[in-house]
């Protein structure tokens, strides 16, 4: 039991049960008890550890792939350099320090950060000091935007459906026992998923990300007209099927609904809802994690920082290579894609 099932629990008596997506809201972004309200989660000491965390060389290449696109598009000024959900804000230094020696690179940036954590935010601050931070993406400047997405689509709220033969039902938080228990609500078409109706069999999960398709647009729509590009980078796949709604807490995967607020809640990427959301920008095609950071030169990149090293500092270095980009490990759930403006060629790493 934590703070927040006592809170829930009141909810879901007075006012019935509530969906996935608006459980998930209330354990990772209540103000008083929500998971990255009240804590730095990342690292080897914190719940999980992203890429920018296990090496430098993550940050360093997007940092370079994102300076070549800006000279491809004739050298904007100035730029908005933009993150979503920064964390503990090394992947932007990472960013800052490979592209310093891009000549104007530097100059013609401006830092934004879209982060809603008191406590990241404080982190972010550490080491990314003129950074500005907005709540939402809407707040954002109208100009070229050069924006980095790592692990934050999947820290947004989702709902789920199983497909029924009379429709679709949701998966909901009621109460049982007196504990959060999830339940299904009678069956009913939903017409968001009208199109999955191709796609799955009755007894198939799908799950839908509502807050997904707004904050898309509004970057896809800022890169068509001022130009720039994204990179959008999270596990999951071309499309949802199948419940992941996953738990974890001190590296370790737990119950979804035993610590609520306690651990974090993540949910696979839908990259054809990301695609869709687009338009005016073009997206890429969707492409691995490992096949892009080989594209970019992670190996050549390690090998250089390799020849400084020795003992435990060279076998961490080699290890951490091999998990950014071993198909066994995050190299082949992890996926990346690309937005640019119609016209412009495809960020590197990436093909049309
Ligand atoms: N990109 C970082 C951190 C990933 S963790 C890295 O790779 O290390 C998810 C990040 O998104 C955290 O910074 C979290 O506070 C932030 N976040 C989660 N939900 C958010 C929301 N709705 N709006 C803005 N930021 C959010």
């Amino acid at each position: 039991m934590t703070p927040l099932s006592d809170s829930l629990i009141r909810r879901v008596i007075q006012t019935g049960p509530i969906t996935v997506a608006d459980y998930m809201a209330e354990c990772l972004n209540h103000p008083e008890h929500g998971y990255y309200a009240t804590r730095d989660p990342l690292g080897r000491a914190g719940d999980f550890i992203t890429a920018p965390e296990i090496s430098q060389m993550f940050g360093e290449l997007i940092g370079l792939a994102l300076a070549q696109a800006w000279m491809d598009q004739g050298r904007p000024t100035p730029i908005a350099l933009v993150e979503l959900g920064p964390g503990r804000g090394t992947l932007m230094a990472d960013v800052l320090r490979a592209t310093g020696p891009v000549p104007g690179f530097a100059a013609a940036a401006q830092v934004h950060f879209v982060e809603t954590s008191p406590a990241l935010r404080a982190e972010q601050a550490k080491r990314v000091p003129d950074a500005i931070w907005h709540d939402t993406v809407n707040t954002l400047p109208q100009m070229p935007t050069f924006l980095i997405a790592n692990e934050f689509f999947d820290a947004l709220p989702i709902r789920q459906f199983t497909r029924d033969a009379a429709g679709w039902r949701e998966h909901v938080v009621g109460v049982e026992d007196d504990g959060l228990q999830l339940g299904l609500s009678s069956p009913a078409p939903i017409a968001l998923l009208d199109d999955r109706l191709v796609d799955t069999q009755p007894g198939d999960i799908v799950e839908h990300c509502p807050a997904l398709a707004g904050i898309v647009q509004s970057i896809g729509a800022t890169i068509a007209r001022h130009g720039g590009a994204a990179l959008i980078i999270d596990y999951g796949d071309w499309q949802s099927l199948g419940d992941t709604l996953q738990a974890v807490r001190a590296h370790e995967t737990v119950d979804p609904l035993a610590t609520p607020g306690d651990a974090d809640l993540t949910a696979h990427v839908d990259f054809a809802a990301v695609a869709r959301a687009a338009s005016p920008a073009v997206y890429s095609r969707l492409s691995t994690q490992g096949v892009f950071l080989e594209r970019l030169g992670i190996t050549q990149r390690a090998q250089m920082l390799a020849k400084s090293l020795s003992g435990a500092a060279l076998d961490q270095h080699i290890a951490a290579h091999r998990r950014l980009t071993h198909p066994g490990e995050m190299g082949e759930t992890f996926k990346v894609m690309g937005l640019t403006p119609p016209g412009a060629p495809p960020l590197p790493g990436l093909t049309a």
